[in-house]
């Protein structure tokens, strides 16, 4: 018999999604047109935004972002460490500069009292001098890891109070919601959670359309900026050449970018989004069979989930007990990939890439909870195609493992059967 193969990660498409590609092929209008005015329409709603604008990846919608708020050179802008390149790198598109900040060890988000010391350092000259003189912070770019929202009541306060922008790389955020106590309603990730979210639809993201980003806002200006900017600046009449009813002239009033969406990827992305929930819901299932199977194995330390938020769960990052443990985060990634077990890393921070330690002369000690937590961070699989087998095996995988290499000696276990009591550093290492 051979064993079951589990991915990282399988998109879930449906009947509805081929069939609505198809009908958009055989309608002939393939690029931006009415399936993407009626993707944006039904996303502005599920999040109770004033705007919303689809365009080809949430790379794009952050850079758009930026622009509209006027970012340049000289401009410093706080984003986390933990991270994907692209938070980062729409930051150095415009001129300007990241300052990169640390993490929270629990939840991965960005921590806003080293946000507050990084502003300090940066008013006093103690960041490094590669970064430039003269900086001036001008606004802040949380992300939501793995689709738990940081404490975004928190970072509103830390925002306003000195004078900075919030742009929300919520790309792993959608569906998730906030709530600052049980006592208050929900609000959604995008629903003025910010100054301008931006969501992905990337191919592994919780909704998809194969390449794709949402950017919603409440401010009407903003919006038109980053529409103008979407398709070449060209005046906002000219999208309607895009809808077949604009007449043949158009003005450029900006070098814009091309960034629009086609109506063949919302077509799959509407019907994705009609599923979204019950999609979400299905992941959460899965986080819970995590829990419940993982709660006594001391060698993981698993997510947290917070009870004032509706966790999106596009990721499940565990974190490894190394001192608990005989082998390493390769080694144990290495040996479930040969138990059939697909996993990822999110993410190395981005002040161990050589880009962003050559150019800009950032040091691991500036960091301390990034460099340290990353090297036992595995993300395992959950998504919303998988199969109740498929988390079985998991399961099973993870288990076994952690079992054949746990450094805590049996008897130890058994004289202290609160496995908190059992501290692995006392241990004869083997
Ligand atoms: C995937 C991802 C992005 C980029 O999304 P694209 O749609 O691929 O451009 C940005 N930020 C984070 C945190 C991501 O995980």
């Amino acid at each position: 018999m051979t064993k079951l193969q589990v991915p990282f990660f399988r998109p879930d498409i449906g009947e509805r999604e081929i069939d609505e590609v198809v009908a958009t092929v055989r309608s002939g209008w393939l690029t931006t047109g009415p399936k993407v005015k009626s993707f944006e329409e039904g996303f502005r709603a599920a999040v109770n935004a004033r705007c919303a604008l689809a365009v080809n990846s949430c790379t794009a919608a952050l850079h758009l972002a930026l622009e509209a708020l006027g970012v340049k050179a000289g401009d410093a802008v706080l984003v986390p460490t933990m991270t994907f390149a692209a938070t980062a790198e729409v930051v150095r598109y415009q001129g300007a500069t990241p300052v990169l900040v640390d993490c929270d060890p629990f939840d991965l988000n960005m921590d806003l009292a080293d946000a507050a010391m990084k502003l300090e350092q940066l008013a006093s000259g103690g960041l490094p001098a590669n970064l430039g003189e003269g900086l001036v912070p001008r606004g802040i770019t949380p992300v939501h890891v793995g689709g738990m929202m940081m404490d975004i009541g928190a970072a509103q306060e830390f925002a306003s109070g000195r004078g900075l922008w919030m742009v929300e790389d919520a790309a792993h955020a959608f569906p998730a919601a906030w709530r600052r106590s049980p006592a208050d309603p929900w609000r959604q990730c995008g629903e003025a959670t910010a100054t301008i979210t931006c969501f992905s639809f990337y191919a592994n993201k919780t909704i998809t359309t194969g390449e794709g980003g949402m950017i919603v806002t409440n401010d009407g200006r903003l919006a038109e900026r980053m529409r103008l900017m979407a398709l070449h600046g060209l005046s906002a009449d000219a999208w309607s050449r895009y809808a077949g009813t604009g007449s043949w002239d158009y003005k450029i009033v900006a070098p814009g970018y091309k960034y629009n969406l086609t109506d063949l990827a919302a077509a799959i992305g509407i019907h994705q989004l009609a599923r979204a929930e019950q999609m979400r819901q299905r992941r959460e299932q899965i986080a819970r069979r995590y829990f419940e199977a993982f709660a006594d194995l001391y060698e993981l330390e698993l997510p947290p989930d917070n009870a004032d938020r509706l966790h999106a769960w596009h990721l499940f990052p565990v974190k490894l007990r190394l001192d608990a443990l005989s082998i390493d985060r390769a080694e144990f990634i290495r040996e479930l990939h040969a138990a059939g077990i697909g996993t990822s890393v999110h993410w190395r921070p981005l002040h161990l890439h050589p880009y962003y330690q050559e150019v800009f002369g950032w040091r691991p000690e500036e960091f301390p909870v990034a460099t340290s937590v990353w090297e036992r961070l595995v993300s395992l699989p959950i998504f919303s195609a998988m199969r109740d087998e498929e988390v079985a095996a998991v399961v099973e995988a993870v288990s076994t493992l952690c079992a054949r290499h746990a450094r805590t000696a049996v008897a130890v276990g058994q004289d202290s059967p609160d496995r908190s009591l059992r501290v692995p550093s006392l241990e004869p290492v083997s």
